[in-house]
């Protein structure tokens, strides 16, 4: 079989799925017993994800080869059994980066290299590329931004160009809108038509239309959207706003999309129905509730709402709500800014009110205070805490500061100067950070630890080698090892390679673990993490 490349394009406006129904594509496409992949790109100049703020862009996510991608990548990987690596992220910066590095190699012997066709030529080998690297038979592409827009215009080129070459092998899904406005009651659809239409003016049919709205798209709109963007009525898929998102592949599943797709590229499924029986029966489960766990999540990148701040931590939430569905209970997540809890002690009294205190990642002074005193109140009145890399540097700080009595310890990321460096740069790093290179040069990727016996992360994990993704530039540093391990911080897992700290435990306290990993990037909805399940348990139990 020839391998198959289905584009999925947004049309109306962004914000409306469009990585989700990627995802939900690929399930599809695995339960009928294929080996999809999906891939990402973005119109930035920004060569990865890795620079942009978490408030604008929301959270960085990390695949195992150490690429700093949109969080989309993460819905790939929660919603299939595919592990997504470097090659599945793609960015207009990154395009131009590579061509131009080919150029000064004088890999275009002596051509002038424009812009059409060299650029849409290193897309669509970057494309190609992913596809083969994963074996897929299918490789699914979601273009960054909606149709209409001057960023995304040369993918669009890249994707028409692909179709030109091979028409039996490409398909093109459009992502639209239709609103329903509350002055007129009645389901819209002239934007998806303007949408269909605005497709049309970059060369390409659209062969799908997945139509996301309040609620179901009636068999009248279907036939209109069919007859304006020349379409059969059975290719408008009604993507109506879920519950949850993991209700979306069963949602697509009813409306045939995957058949449909089958069909155009003359396939047959290998598999049927079966495929998605134990996601259905995830779905159920989760749904069913159980007791209420009050998580609070205590973070800086959140001051503009709400909104923004889930999308700055999605994998942490989405690991909660996985570990909450494994062990049958309900969160509620609360979120608390750092800074509140710098000024008045006071104050953290409230902490009390919730289960337990996840303390996630993040960079740059502003909130470790707070966070410290966050902390320091979780010890002492036995609360629950999880801290992720942050906030395992910071329950170091504080253990140094209030056990050790090491009142200066501090991380140099704060204080350069401090006179006790608990946690520090690496040399290597420190180089990197002089000569502001700063892209794609943390500590990134997936490491090994290995987890001492009889600690709670190995009654977690239940073995004694992992391995989990980093990103960061500062570690515990092992001139205090001895202080910290001598005052009772169990030291529960280390880096073999590196001999660098990676889990830190307290003893006689119901969950007190901080990692210097990221585990929220490895927790899927039908296997919640094992450190997410024991602290979620310990939360249950408070
Ligand atoms: N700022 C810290 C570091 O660079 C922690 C990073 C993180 O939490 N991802 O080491």
């Amino acid at each position: 079989m020839k391998r198959k490349y289905i584009f999925v394009i947004g049309g109306v406006m962004s914000g409306i799925g469009k990585g989700i129904t990627t995802a939900s594509l690929l399930k599809i496409l695995e339960a009928k017993g294929y080996k999809a992949t999906a891939m990402k790109i973005d119109p930035y100049v920004n060569v990865d994800a890795g620079t942009m703020n978490p408030i604008e862009h929301g959270e960085v996510f990390v695949t195992d080869d150490g690429a700093e991608c949109d969080q989309d990548i993460g819905n790939y990987e929660r919603f299939s059994g595919e592990n997504i690596t470097s090659n599945n992220y793609l960015t207009t910066g990154k395009v131009y980066q590579n061509v131009i590095n080919k150029e000064r190699n004088l890999e275009y012997g002596g051509k002038c290299v424009e812009v059409v066709p060299h650029i849409p030529n290193e897309v669509i080998y970057r494309i190609k590329k992913a596809g083969k690297e994963a074996n897929a038979d299918f490789v699914l592409i979601e273009i960054g931004g909606t149709i209409g827009e001057y960023q995304n215009l040369l993918f669009l080129e890249s994707a028409r160009m692909m179709r030109l070459k091979e028409p039996e092998n490409v398909l093109f899904v459009l992502v639209s809108y239709l609103p329903v406005p509350k002055t007129i009651g009645e389901m819209k659809t002239k934007p998806t038509q303007s949408a269909g239409r605005l497709l049309n003016e970059a060369g390409i049919q659209p062969d799908i239309i997945v139509g996301r709205s309040s609620m179901p798209i009636d068999n009248i709109r279907k036939k209109k959207i069919s007859i304006f963007c020349n379409i059969e009525p059975e290719d408008v898929i009604s993507a109506p706003d879920a519950e949850s998102i993991y209700d979306i592949p069963l949602a697509f599943n009813k409306e045939k999309i995957g058949e449909r797709v089958l069909k155009k590229l003359n396939m047959r499924p290998k598999r049927n129905r079966e495929g998605l029986s134990e996601w259905e029966n995830f779905v159920a489960r989760s749904k069913k509730g159980g007791k209420k766990v009050k998580i609070a999540i205590v973070g800086k990148y959140f001051q503009t709402g709400e909104f923004v701040l889930t999308d700055s931590y999605i994998s942490v939430i989405e690991a909660i709500k996985h570990a909450c569905w494994k062990i049958g209970c309900k969160e509620e997540i609360t979120w608390l800014s750092s800074e509140k809890y710098e000024k008045d002690k006071k104050t953290l009294k409230e902490i009390s009110n919730y289960d337990g205190v996840i303390i996630p990642g993040g960079f740059g002074s502003r909130g470790m205070k707070g966070k410290i005193n966050v902390i320091e109140y979780c010890r002492k009145n036995n609360i629950p805490f999880f801290g992720l890399c942050l906030g395992m540097q910071l329950a170091v700080i504080e253990y140094a500061r209030n056990v050790c009595n090491l009142e200066e310890a501090s991380t140099t990321e704060a204080n350069e100067n401090c006179r006790h460096p608990v946690i520090d740069i690496m040399p290597a790093q420190k180089k990197i950070i002089k000569n502001k290179n700063y892209g794609g040069t943390m500590r990134l990727g997936a490491f090994d630890c290995k987890i001492k016996k009889g600690t709670k992360s190995y009654n977690a994990y239940k073995k004694e080698t992992i391995s989990e993704r980093h990103r960061h530039r500062f570690e515990v540093n092992n001139e205090f090892k001895k202080i910290l391990e001598d005052n009772g911080l169990v030291l529960a897992g280390v880096n073999p390679d590196l001999d660098l700290v990676e889990i830190i435990e307290i003893k006689k306290h119901p969950f007190f673990v901080g990692v210097q990993f990221h585990p929220e990037f490895k927790s899927k909805p039908l296997n919640g993490h094992p450190l997410f399940v024991e602290f979620i348990k310990a939360a249950k139990n408070k």
